[in-house]
């Protein structure tokens, strides 16, 4: 599917929020992300680390959307900080989450290409 311009302010949006708390040095908050619920909403997260793993920026934004009360979501996107704004498309874990929350999530994962989770996710666990 090709970006429409609110895709392209939810790309601008998740490079903003990775900008303003990038920190390659002591907490490795590296990856923004932004999800744009279905109103029209959208929340913004950034990777939190820890000593095995940590949380990715999806599950961090896709949470704090969760706890506002969304349950429904139309599109997410994380981005790399620090100068490269580049568009990363989500770990495993992430496309499970995102097709568990809601199977018609659109994810962006290029500048010009978003799909269905389930294009990333062939054979979904449920
Ligand atoms: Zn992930």
């Amino acid at each position: 599917m090709p970006l429409s311009q609110e895709d392209k302010q939810l790309i601008e949006t998740a490079g903003n929020i990775i900008g303003e708390n990038y920190d390659s040095v002591n907490w490795l908050h590296t990856v923004g992300a932004a999800v744009r619920a279905r109103n029209g909403k959208v929340y913004v997260g950034v990777n939190c680390d820890s000593v095995s793993h940590g949380a990715c920026a999806e599950v961090i934004a896709i949470g704090s959307a969760i706890t506002a009360g969304e349950r429904e979501f139309d599109t997410i996107v994380a981005v790399l900080g620090g100068k490269t704004g580049k568009i990363l498309p989500p770990c495993g874990n992430c496309r499970q989450m995102m097709y568990l929350y809601d199977k018609n999530m659109n994810v962006i994962v290029s500048e010009n290409t978003k799909v269905n989770v389930l294009e990333l996710l062939k054979y979904p666990c449920e």
